[in-house]
């Protein structure tokens, strides 16, 4: 089985180690193949998003640790690219695109707050409430709609390789709204309707569980189940921030989808994406 792992962050962004380090801990990991997807560039700049300034460093760092490392592992360059509601992939985005290997689209702006800095759903338990407040004069139900709606947007929009985190909105949830109801089973199952029309591959993301924030890995069980039935393609990543987070629950999530009956997943080769059967390492 080709172990991989294409969501990654490192200090070019908010994660903590060096792309070198990172593959390093890919290398001691036995993974054939490990892709580094910085937060792409905003507006308003912030601490998460790579600054427009370090670009060009960020492509030409991973590019000569490709080479450097071509007979040990098989680096990839990507990024996250914020899917902006209502706006799409800003411009410096959409120019990156064509000089990366890939990316992962996600959504995690959903709005923009009285003061007018824009919010995300999955920073704080606070701004996420002051954002549902201020955007969506405090209708829940509305804002998790609205979220999922723009995941549908992006991915007929745009179909990037990957769909990050789909159901990352649960991150800050608590009590704030209820996985088994039913309107939010709808908006799930109309999200995953759209997405089937497209070549987007969904993420299976162990981020959450492993920084402790989440039960379940995104997404939860339940909607697996949905993707299942659609037959959308799934790959499995760790969306790492540390070199001790590269590997984090993987193996628990072949066990995972084994279990759910996925007969196979996706990986990225340098001729493009294959398919392949599920088995242990
Ligand atoms: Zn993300
Ligand atoms: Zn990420």
């Amino acid at each position: 089985m080709h172990i991989t792992n294409l969501h990654t962050h490192t200090f070019y962004c908010d994660g903590s180690n060096s792309p070198e380090e990172m593959i390093l801990a890919a290398i001691e990991n036995k993974f054939h193949s490990l892709g580094i997807t910085s937060h792409g560039p905003v507006e308003e700049e912030n601490d998460w998003n790579i600054k427009k300034s370090n670009i060009e460093e960020y492509i030409d760092d991973v590019r000569s640790l490709k080479e450097k490392y071509k007979d040990k592992i098989q680096i990839f360059l990507g990024m996250e690219l914020d899917y902006i509601p209502g706006t799409g992939f800003s411009d410096s985005c959409l120019s990156l695109i064509n000089r990366l290997d890939y990316y992962i689209g996600s959504v995690h702006y959903l709005g923009k707050l009285k003061d007018g800095r824009p919010w995300t759903v999955d920073y704080t338990r606070e701004e996420l409430t002051q954002g549902i407040d201020e955007s969506f004069q405090g209708d829940i139900r509305k804002a998790v709609e609205r979220y999922y709606e723009t995941i549908s947007e992006m991915a007929i929009k745009y179909q990037p390789p990957i769909i990050g985190h789909l159901d990352l909105i649960k991150k800050n949830n608590k009590n704030l709204f209820d996985e088994n109801e039913a309107w939010y089973i709808n908006a799930v199952e109309n999200c995953l309707n759209e997405i089937k029309k497209t070549s987007s591959i969904i993420e299976i993301n162990t981020g959450g569980i492993a920084r402790g924030y989440t039960k379940e890995q995104y997404p939860s069980n339940f909607i697996l189940q949905m993707i299942k039935e659609r037959n959308i393609p799934v790959i499995i990543n760790s969306d790492a921030h540390t070199i001790e987070g590269i590997a984090c629950k993987l193996k628990e999530m072949y066990t995972l989808v084994n279990d759910l009956g996925f007969n196979s997943l996706m990986y990225l080769t340098k001729d493009g994406w294959k398919k392949q059967k599920i088995s242990y390492y």
